[in-house]
């Protein structure tokens, strides 16, 4: 099998792999028990946190929190959830239109309840519409929450610039975002980007799936989403899934360390050689974000009046793995909402997306081209 689908999900690395085993098989004592095996587990939780908050250049010992949650999905909601709580129909939120469903959809259904959105619209490179987003922000805006990397195009947000603009407007506005996509592709920084919130899930940078991350700015307020015992300081219920804390913080130690070597560059000439490969051999094709800053692993394509999805399934039949539109949306044969807001031409709108990782390899690239020859 040749994987090409990591921004679907990745391999766990043999690293994390090991870690998750040995606190599954050995520290299974409850975090929040009293004796040895308890105090073991709640002292790697501790460490994991310590990992976490150094990939993402967090400050626990000044305030800044780090929780660990269920997966990405839940941090996005539990965000949305703690700012409109606890008159959502007097709040407004502020969202871009290309953000992962774990945004649009509770945003959706806040809406239907008496909270108002706002969708951003992006130009024809996925770049999101910055004099349109501050223009769009009220006395009652109580959240813009605009996803770092896009999950379909890779198109990276200057999220730095626009939360300068936003906190000179407003310096008490909450700005969130969704960095899922950036986790081991870009070197990532809570201070330098300026936001209070931001989202991160393990299965994305090689830990298993069922773990991810909310991070909290010192001093900012957040309503728990999923209130219960007392774990995670009170902000989160919920016995702490310690394997999965160990592995994502094992992950985020590779990851920062990878990253410190030049790992994204690695990724970045094999992902152009492959593009180029690929608009040698298809030269009316379509590459979606090519002209703006990109993560170093993706490439959504377009070929003239070829539906992604077939060509997905064919692809899978030679061994190939990658997807079209969302992971999510696989089953979907909608448009890509993302590619529609992009103003993508109707005849390439159905593209696929080819997202390498760290363990992609010269011949995998060469192998899917030669598989897309046969078939188109
Ligand atoms: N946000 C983005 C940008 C994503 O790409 C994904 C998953 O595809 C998620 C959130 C949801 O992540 P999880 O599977 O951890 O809920």
């Amino acid at each position: 099998m040749i994987y090409l689908d990591n921004n679907a999900t990745t391999k766990v690395d043999q690293r994390v792999f090991y870690k998750h085993c040995e606190v599954l098989n050995r520290f299974y004592g409850n975090p929040s028990s009293m004796y040895p095996t308890g105090i073991v587990a709640k002292e790697f939780v501790s460490k994991a946190r310590e990992q976490v908050a150094s990939f993402i250049n967090a400050n626990t010992n000044s305030g800044d929190k780090v929780l660990f949650t269920s997966c990405a999905t839940e941090s996005n909601n539990a965000v949305l959830y703690s700012a409109i709580q606890p008159n959502i129909s007097g709040k407004h939120i502020v969202i871009s239109s290309v953000e992962h469903p774990s945004i649009l959809n509770p945003a959706s259904f806040y809406e239907s309840i008496g909270c108002e959105v706002t969708r951003i619209a992006v130009n024809s490179d996925g770049l999101v519409d910055e004099d349109q987003l501050l223009g769009a922000i009220k006395e009652n805006t109580s959240l813009v929450s605009i996803m770092l990397v896009n999950s379909e195009t890779g198109v990276v947000q200057n999220i730095e610039r626009i939360a300068q603009k936003i906190k000179s407007l407003r310096p008490d506005l909450l700005f969130h975002t969704d960095a899922v996509q950036a986790a081991g592709k870009l070197p990532l920084d809570v201070m330098r980007l300026g936001v209070d919130f931001l989202t991160l899930s393990g299965h994305k940078f090689h830990a298993p799936k069922g773990i991810g991350v909310l991070y909290i700015k010192a001093g900012v307020p957040f309503i728990p989403f999923l209130i219960g015992g007392h774990q995670e300081n009170g902000l989160r219920g919920g016995t702490e899934n310690t394997a999965s804390i160990v592995a994502i913080g094992e992950a985020a130690s590779i990851a920062q360390e990878r990253l410190g070597s030049g790992v994204e560059f690695s990724i970045a000439s094999l992902r152009d050689k492959m593009e180029r490969l690929l608009q040698e051999s298809f030269p009316d094709s379509i590459i979606f974000g090519k002209n703006v800053l990109r993560v170093c692993n993706t490439t959504n394509i377009g070929f003239k009046n070829v539906i992604g999805d077939k060509l997905v399934l064919q692809l899978a039949q030679k061994g190939i793995c990658v997807s079209s539109g969302t992971a999510c949306n696989s089953v979907n044969m909608e448009p890509s909402s993302v590619l529609k807001a992009m103003n993508a031409p109707e005849d390439y709108i159905y593209s696929i997306r080819i997202s390498l990782s760290k363990e992609t390899v010269e011949s995998d690239i060469l192998a899917l081209i030669k598989a897309l020859k046969e078939i188109l």
